[in-house]
């Protein structure tokens, strides 16, 4: 599904097949969970293959890379080139980008010692689907930032996003809606949340959240179309009684959400601001004409 036997795939310096590249079973990030990824998305633009906000996605790799004590010798320069190169090798021009920054054989709970790093691509529609998502609000909360740096994008941190969906999907609901630990709403498993209540958007505000760079895409929109977002701290009560609602994130795109907990929201999605939204932002990655009036 995601590489076959013409795929290549950047690890340390080298383009290799990715059937062929091979990793040490004793690695740190293996063991413990301690690496760091992104998840960018290429798109087809008149202007050639388009890695978006790609600048973006480097510096929070490089960012969490420090905020981790993981040894990151590559500039966002290179990373962009290389990421570019792979997209070449692998002729995709629409595509998901997986960049991975593993950690050298090392059992002990000390920082890491070495750092490998490896980029690979695969063409992937949207994350979560087209359809509106059915909302399960988990049982399991998003880790307090006292016990992890919550705006890294580190792999260990995806064990609470891999429970949180497990539950939700065993239930009948096609994701999960995390909670603070104090029970304000947080994001979704791999994407970040907004709701609409009497034409204003509501976002939860950064602190127990991954800052995401989507998140920050629909700010600038909704700037540009004159929509007030408001940052706050929000409860499960005034989700269910919003008019509508929608998950954002490189992966996932923009895409609406019908019912949380079985309560539906009143507003159809053809009628929302998160449409709006995600008309927009289809135009923004894609670089097209009526993006560039909005901003004008
Ligand atoms: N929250 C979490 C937990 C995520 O994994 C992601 C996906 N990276 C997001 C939010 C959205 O972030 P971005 O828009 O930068 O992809």
């Amino acid at each position: 599904m995601y590489y076959n036997q013409d795929s290549v795939l950047f690890l340390d310096g080298e383009y290799k097949p990715a059937n062929q590249a091979t990793t040490d079973l004793y690695g740190q990030t293996m063991h413990y969970g301690y690496g760091v990824f992104e998840g960018i998305r290429a798109y087809p633009t008149t202007n050639g293959t388009r890695l978006f906000k790609v600048k973006e996605h480097y510096e929070r790799l490089k960012h969490s890379c420090e905020m981790y004590n993981i040894p990151l010798n590559y500039s966002v320069e290179e990373l962009t080139e290389i990421t570019y190169k792979v997209l070449e090798h692998n002729k995709l021009t629409d595509a998901y980008v997986r960049p991975l920054v593993f950690c050298s054989p090392n059992m002990s709970l000390t920082k890491p010692v070495g750092v490998s790093v490896m980029i690979c691509a695969w063409a992937w529609g949207a994350y979560l689907g087209e359809k509106l998502l059915r909302l399960k609000i988990a049982s399991f909360c998003r880790p307090h930032p006292r016990s992890i740096k919550i705006e890294a994008k580190v792999t260990g941190h995806y064990v609470n996003s891999i429970l949180a969906t497990s539950e939700a999907k065993d239930s009948g609901f096609d994701e999960a809606l995390l909670l603070d630990s104090d029970g304000f709403l947080a994001e979704g498993p791999g994407a970040n949340m907004f709701f609409e209540k009497n034409g204003e958007l509501y976002t939860p505000k950064t602190g127990n959240i991954l800052p995401g760079i989507t998140r920050a895409s629909v700010l600038e929109l909704a700037e540009k179309m004159g929509i007030k977002v408001n940052h706050g701290m929000y409860l499960p009560q005034d989700l269910y009684n919003a008019d509508s609602a929608f998950y954002c994130g490189t992966a996932a795109e923009i895409v609406g959400v019908a019912s949380v907990d079985h309560v539906v929201f009143g507003t159809e999605w053809k009628n929302t601001l998160g449409k709006k939204l995600q008309t927009a932002y289809s135009q923004l990655v894609r670089e097209e004409e009526s993006v560039l009036a909005i901003s004008n």
